[in-house]
């Protein structure tokens, strides 16, 4: 596979991960539990809120499993946590005490987080797996994705597990392999076998990977997933294959197929204003910038950003609307946008076809009323059904909101008051 389609596909599986409207992110512990359903041999382990609990879990996995040794596992939405120190071997109960009293409630900051990073509220105590052994445990890399350019599913997988695929990607492209699964027949036992031997094993290791793949498959297509990624899928010394971590997005959208998979959500992962612009309806997804902007309409919305860009500011957010932009919709955006610092200005870019301009322009001007004082000046463009009683009403209130109808106009009011 050439480096560039390569490098096009991780970025698609990038773009799933962060694509938050249509996916829901699991945790490592949840993403297990699911392959285990589908009969995938998992690293073992149970979550804990506490370190008593911790303490509990660990003796009840030394009675299962015989081992005595655990790691314990900081259970947050992003990948990179034994770089962050939030994976660490425990060689007793004391270890294990000590260990998840000091991951539990910790911000734990990995690649993937930001420089604030996440807070800790639970970690999975697990069996530790890595036992010594005649031969060396083995690290592999494998995900399930869809690959959008064929429009079909496909089996990414590595000898070089254990490290980010994007690193592999770029030092050694040569080291990941696809295959890819026709939709009318799935995953043929071949394939499978191709896999397995593409990975270097043989006797019981290789029919311990073939099953792997295989179950690894049926969960990713039974449980409606975007991304199933294992890394490190492990050879233990006595050649048993198992998942060792799980990084699990399924689609929303098919969400309504899967009753029990709703309890899996947690909202403490996700940004807490687009938590609460969801409760109400509103399309909200928080950006970096430092505009704020309000538009119906997704398309609006996208040029909307781009004007923003182009008048020398960043987008803050991206906010939809939608159709009924009345004064109190209009007021619960106004602050959701004021909940971000960094927001120095907002533009409302609202298209009046259905809604009509001068209803909400008196809405803008009801709600700012409403709030008292708004500290960031306000960019109105409204186009569309009475357009000009519209931009009348918004220039005779005394508000700190500068109209504009056209596009340019408000790109260039916008670039004035950044200035
Ligand atoms: P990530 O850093 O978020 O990807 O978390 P992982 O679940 O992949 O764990 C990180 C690393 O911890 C793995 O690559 C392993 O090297 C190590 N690790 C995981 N489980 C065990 C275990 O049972 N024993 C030991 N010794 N190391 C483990
Ligand atoms: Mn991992």
């Amino acid at each position: 596979m050439s480096p560039i389609v390569l490098l096009s596909i991780l970025h698609l599986l990038f773009l799933s991960c962060v694509t938050k409207d249509e996916s829901m992110n699991l945790h490592e512990y949840q993403g297990k539990e699911i392959l285990n359903s589908f009969g995938v041999d998992i690293q073992r382990g149970i979550v804990a809120q506490t370190s008593e609990e911790a303490v509990a879990a660990a003796k009840k996995l030394t009675e299962e499993t015989g081992t005595s040794w655990h790691v314990i596992k900081a259970q947050v939405h992003a990948g990179g946590r034994g770089k962050g120190g939030g994976v660490k071997l425990a060689k007793s109960l004391e270890d294990v005490a000590r260990i998840s009293g000091e991951i539990i409630g910790m911000q734990l900051i990995t690649p993937q987080t930001s420089a604030e990073g996440k807070t800790v509220h639970q970690v999975l105590v697990a069996e530790d797996v890595y036992y010594p052994g005649a031969s060396e445990p083995q690290e592999f890399y494998i995900s399930v994705l869809l690959n959008r350019a064929t429009g079909r599913n496909m089996i990414m997988y590595s000898t070089e597990g254990g490290m980010d695929i994007e690193t592999v990607a770029e030092q050694t492209p040569e080291l990941i392999f696809t295959e890819e699964i026709d939709p009318a027949v799935g995953l043929q036992g071949f394939q499978a076998r191709k896999i397995a031997f593409n990975l270097g094993l043989s006797g019981q290791a290789f029919k311990q990977m073939t099953k792997f793949v295989a179950a690894l498959y049926q969960a990713y297509v039974g449980s409606d997933a975007s991304l199933f990624e294992i890394n490190p899928v492990l050879k233990t010394s006595d050649d048993r294959v198992i998942a060792v971590d799980a990084k699990v997005t399924l689609d929303d959208n098919a969400l309504f197929r899967h009753k029990d998979y709703e309890a899996l959500r947690d909202i403490r992962e996700e940004n807490p204003v687009e938590v609460e612009a969801k409760a109400v309806g509103l399309n909200y997804v928080d950006l970096d910038g430092n505009v704020g902007c309000m538009v119906n309409g997704a398309g609006l919305a996208m040029a909307t950003m781009d004007l923003i860009k182009q008048a020398g500011g960043e987008p803050a957010n991206f906010l939809d609307v939608g159709g009924t932009a009345d004064a109190e919709r209009v007021e619960t955006a106004f602050n959701l946008i004021l909940k971000d610092p960094n927001v120095k200005a907002i533009l409302v870019n609202i298209f009046g076809g259905i809604v009509r301009c001068d209803r909400v322009a008196q809405g803008i001007v009801d709600a700012y009323k409403n709030m008292g004082t708004i500290e960031v000046p306000i960019i109105v463009r409204l186009q569309g059904t009475n357009a000009d009683i519209a931009k009348k009403l918004i220039d005779e209130s005394g508000l700190d909101v500068h109209s504009a109808i056209e596009f340019q106009e408000a790109a260039d009011k916008v670039q004035a008051v950044l200035a």
